[in-house]
């Protein structure tokens, strides 16, 4: 029914129930409708922009004191994606951002994390043939009412004027959920899961694929996702996420606030 409304009004419909730039995404505070992303000045100086040093495959932030120009992930494993973007290190404000986006029932968040990723990725001139999401199994779709994934990446879609293509790839198994696993047990929980139909290979033969989803961890959702694309015959894979996790050097409690430079202003 959600995922009804969603798509039979569309975006002026969500307006309506939620209107846009009144309160902060991130804190809920009351702000006027010039602040970028619909942030307040002190959600956009909490959150941690990943502007600093960025892994170099899959674009994970990267402490300074770090030498390597890859995350320890990347020097371990070999990636099928090309290279990976993302906007924010996930820590307790980003984490707090996608709980909200994912189980409250706010999708038009998904509107303002679109608005975000549009200007992380136009910096790097990248022109997609098409937008995919991670696709989320369908009665998991149908219990929370929308895939967050794909809400992001229809919004991006329209935000880069590039083709959306919801179809082309879809989750074939249920997972158990990722959260307890580590690097390997994710590897292995996330094998054989997505698909290309037979009947829509043609339509991922040659293309530059821009992969969207909300966060990043180990990369091995994206891989997987890559994998299959490619080998359906895609020319390449690019990832895109709102957050990532932190490059395992560094704990949690290690987060640096980083300054707000960067891609954000060119909202300013
Ligand atoms: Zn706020
Ligand atoms: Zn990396």
């Amino acid at each position: 029914m959600k995922t009804g409304i969603l798509s039979a009004l569309g975006e002026g419909f969500l307006d309506l129930i939620y209107p846009s730039n009144i309160y902060c995404i991130s804190c809920g505070n009351i702000i006027d409708d010039s602040r970028p992303y619909a942030l307040c000045d002190t959600c956009v100086r909490t959150l941690k922009w990943a502007n600093g040093r960025t892994c170099g495959r899959c674009g994970k932030p990267l402490q300074e004191n770090y030498g390597p120009s890859l995350c320890t992930d990347c020097t371990d494993t070999e990636h099928s994606f090309e290279k990976g973007f993302t906007c924010v290190e996930y820590c307790a404000a980003e984490r707090e951002l996608l709980h909200r986006f994912k189980y409250k029932d706010k999708a038009y968040l998904g509107r303002k994390l679109a608005e975000i990723m549009f200007d992380r990725i136009r910096i790097e001139e990248l022109e997609p043939d098409l937008i995919l999401p991670v696709p989320m199994f369908r009665r998991k779709v149908k219990q929370r009412g929308y895939n967050q994934a794909e809400v992001v990446a229809k919004c991006l879609a329209n935000y880069m004027e590039c083709s959306y293509a919801g179809k082309l790839l879809v989750r074939i198994v249920e997972t158990e959920a990722m959260s307890g696993l580590g690097a390997l047990g994710r590897r292995r929980n996330i094998q054989e899961v997505f698909s290309v139909p037979r009947d829509k290979t043609d339509q991922v033969t040659g293309k530059r694929i821009l992969l969207v989803d909300d966060i990043y961890t180990t990369g091995s959702t994206a891989d997987a996702c890559a994998s299959v694309l490619l080998e359906a015959g895609a020319a390449t894979v690019f990832v895109l996420t709102f957050a990532s996790g932190a490059n395992l050097m560094r704990t949690e409690n290690n987060c640096v606030n980083q300054s707000t430079k960067g891609y954000i202003q060119i909202k300013y």
